[in-house]
Parts: structure tokens; C-alpha cells; sequence
């Protein structure tokens, strides 16, 4: 078999889907249990949601499958493929541990569950949206991984069609239920980029 440089990171790309796909079970099997006390869900939350499925998923797994774009490759370096792979390491680290800290209070969507508690602590001592953190970095992780220049971008797109239209609710919601305190966290941590944004 003749390994590639690219196939090398097609092949990390598929890798950190499965681990993704992994951490990210047993909350929404567990999620299901948890009774759901205010549910925002709404039809830009399920646009949000659909273009950050497909941009991390569904497009380049595609590609992955067909090659589809070809037109748009080009060539694969090796540092480029060695530098995605650590960044979407990292994605999956941050992913796992925001996971590990929202606990009972995880939705994929926006909703306020039973005796849902304010978590400050791990990742959100540093960014109020960690999760969306493991996003970014998992766009720019396949940016790397994927040698196609519409793959490369897709997973961007997909994060922040995600991010902006989720943002700002999600803020509102979480004000509205928990006031002061959110106020008070809101001040002393940035939205997904540490002391930066
Ligand atoms: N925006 C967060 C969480 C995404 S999951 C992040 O990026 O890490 C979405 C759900 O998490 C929302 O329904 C909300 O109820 C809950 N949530 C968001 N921030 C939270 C926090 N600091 N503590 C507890 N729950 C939170």
C-alpha cells in the first residue's frame, strides 16, 4: 500500500471523528434522562446546528469517501498534516473535558435542565464557551489535516454559522435564569478565545 502524505491525514481526520463521536455518547445517552426545564430550541438553533454537522462531518467525510472536489487539492505537506493532527488532539481534549465539567447540565442544543448548575471551573474558568473552543479548533485542525482548499474551509464555515447564531441566545438564556451570577462570570472570562475574544 502506498501511504500519502494527504491519506496519512485523511486518515488522523477519520480517527478524531471516531474519538469525538466517542466522548460525546454516553452525555447524550445520559442527556436523555435529565428532564429539560426550559428548551430554547429554535429554527436558526437547527440551521446553527445542521451547517456545523456538515461542515465537520458530512463534507469532508464525503471528500474523504470520493475525493469530491479533486479540482480543488493540492498538495499535502507533511508539517501541515503533523501540525492538524496536534490541533485536533487538542480540539478532542477540550471537547472531553468541557464534557466532563457540564456533567448532567450537557445539551446539544439550547435548554436549561432540572437543578441545572452554573459551571465555572476546568475549561470555563477560562472562555464561557469551551465547547465551541473544540470547534474552532476542530475546523482548524481539518483545515490542516485535509489538503482541499473548500474542505480546508468548510469546517470553519460550519463552526461559525454554529457560533454566531447560537451565541448571543445562548448568553441571553443563560442571563435570564441565572442573572447576577452569570453577569459576574460573563466579566471575568472572554467568549472562546482565552483573554483575547
Ligand atoms: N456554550 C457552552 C456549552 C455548550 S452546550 C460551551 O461552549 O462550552 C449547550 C448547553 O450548555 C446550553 O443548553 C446551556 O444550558 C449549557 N451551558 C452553557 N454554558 C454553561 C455553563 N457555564 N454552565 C452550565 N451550563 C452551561
Amino acid at each position: 500500500m502506498n501511504l500519502t502524505v494527504a491519506s496519512v491525514g485523511e486518515i488522523i481526520w477519520v480517527l478524531g471523528i471516531v474519538a469525538w463521536y466517542f466522548i460525546r455518547r454516553p452525555y447524550e445517552r445520559r442527556a436523555k434522562r435529565v428532564r429539560v426545564v426550559s428548551d430554547r430550541r429554535s429554527g436558526s438553533e437547527k440551521v446553527g446546528l445542521a451547517a456545523a454537522l456538515l461542515g465537520l462531518a458530512i463534507v469532508p467525510g464525503f471528500y474523504v469517501a470520493t475525493g469530491i472536489p479533486e479540482t480543488a487539492d493540492y498538495p499535502a505537506q507533511p508539517w501541515a498534516v503533523a501540525l492538524g493532527a496536534l490541533i485536533f488532539a487538542t480540539a478532542m481534549w477540550v471537547f472531553r473535558k468541557t464534557h466532563k465539567e457540564l456533567g448532567r447540565n450537557w445539551s446539544i442544543s439550547l435548554e436549561i435542565r432540572d437543578k441545572h448548575e452554573l459551571i465555572s471551573r476546568g475549561p470555563y474558568a477560562l472562555v464561557r464557551h469551551p465547547m465551541y473552543t473544540s470547534f474552532l479548533l476542530m475546523g482548524v485542525g481539518q483545515a490542516f489535516l485535509l489538503s482541499n482548499w473548500v474542505i480546508g474551509l468548510a469546517g470553519l464555515v460550519g463552526f461559525a454559522v454554529l457560533f454566531f447564531l447560537r451565541v448571543d441566545k445562548e448568553e441571553r438564556m443563560m442571563l435570564e435564569i441565572f442573572g447576577a451570577q452569570y453577569r459576574t462570570y460573563m466579566a471575568r472570562t472572554k467568549r472562546i478565545i482565552p483573554y483575547l475574544y
